[in-house]
């Protein structure tokens, strides 16, 4: 018999996908994926090398993560009596959801554009995925929304606060319309929490649907991987049985927990990387030809002429960004990129303005 080829055994829509595309960003200014760029001081380095050495790799890690939990709770600001479910990255908490929903005939909602991750991860999951189109200045559509929501009833929504890639909030009053009239789940996700400064999470008591996700990654931990997500026990303990059992290997337990006793060095990081920001958004407000659109994270999303060329301009001086010209129909000539340090940001106008 002949064994069977991969069209006929993967499923069509995974064949369908295109597969999440990450450039080799050796030898460039690389500001293209949301990283802090400053390094943890010296000192809490050498504590987190002792941390590494002492560390039994030998042995599983703790699997309820019991450390780290304790220590997210007090740091993040947790509210009494809700759970928190650990993700080897929030995109593996977008997975569990989505596992958790995928009856027959379940839909996942999200806005366009936005995080891919919600459409491609209800494409693994094999769930249905609606996206309702923001503004064309990426402001959220309520009346769209709220229609959405009626004709679909989505098991899950995925709401981005602020939203990547455009970096906006949406309108604090539309999204608790949209907490009102959900069905199903609805998640906040705060990756960009600390650019912002504005939160769902004292809205949790409130909202029994509502769940607040967040990362470390772009606080400054991408490297290690840890998301979570918090929200009602009654709904976490059945997510948690969806969770691999040792999915936060012993290194990110230490290390994460190790930084987050010093979370005032990662908030001083932030607050450098917000007020860079402002700098940044100023002075491409001043170059003509740019449209800047607002940003509460630690990227800005613009609109150029021809981001094809400007983007390639940019590469070959040396600095890596993302061009979303073809991401989305909104997204035509958008070019996003991530704050960096006062030099690296001053490297990237001095590139940007040859490269216009
Ligand atoms: C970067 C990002 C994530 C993914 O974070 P990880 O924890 O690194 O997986 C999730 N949501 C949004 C909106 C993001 O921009």
């Amino acid at each position: 018999m002949m064994p069977l080829k991969p069209d006929q055994l993967i499923r069509d829509e995974i064949r369908a996908l295109a597969a999440y595309h990450v450039p080799d960003a050796s030898g460039y200014v690389k500001l293209d994926a949301m990283e802090n760029p400053y390094p943890l001081p010296a000192e809490l380095r050498d504590a987190l090398g002792q941390i590494a050495r002492d560390a039994a790799i030998n042995r599983y890690p703790d699997a309820a993560a019991t450390a780290l939990k304790a220590r997210l709770r007090t740091v993040m600001e947790v509210p009494e009596g809700m759970e928190i479910l650990l993700g080897n990255g929030s995109d593996e908490i977008i997975q569990i959801l989505a596992m958790a929903i995928a009856k027959p005939g379940a839909t996942i909602l999200g806005l366009e554009p936005s995080f891919v991750m919600y459409k491609m991860i209800a494409a693994f999951a094999g769930v249905s995925y609606v996206g309702v189109p923001l503004r064309a200045n990426f402001t959220l559509d309520l009346d769209a929304t709220l229609a959405a929501i009626a004709a679909h009833q989505p098991a899950l929504i995925f709401i981005a606060y602020p939203n990547n890639p455009s970096g906006n909030l949406f309108d604090m009053s539309a999204l608790l319309r949209i907490l009102d009239a959900a069905p199903g789940l609805v998640v906040l996700d705060e990756a960009y929490h600390v650019f912002a400064l504005e939160s769902f999470m004292p809205l949790l008591t409130r909202y029994p649907n509502l769940l607040v996700m967040r990362t470390l990654s772009k606080l400054g931990l991408a490297g290690l991987r840890l998301g979570f997500l918090v929200g009602r026990p009654a709904w976490l303990n059945e997510l948690d049985k969806l969770r691999l059992p040792y999915n936060i290997n012993i290194l990110t337990q230490q290390i994460a927990e190790q930084v987050l006793a010093h979370a005032d060095i990662l908030e001083q990081q932030a607050a450098a990387i917000r007020s860079e920001r402002a700098r940044l958004m100023q002075a491409l407000a001043d170059i003509a030809g740019i449209e800047v659109f607002p940003s509460a994270a630690n990227f800005i999303l613009l609109r150029v002429a021809n981001a094809d060329t400007v983007f390639e301009g940019l590469k070959q001086r040396g600095i890596l960004i993302k061009n979303l010209s073809r991401a989305h129909p909104q997204l035509q000539n958008c070019l996003r990129v991530t704050v960096g340090t006062p030099d690296e940001n001053q490297q990237f106008l001095a590139s940007l303005n040859a490269s216009l």
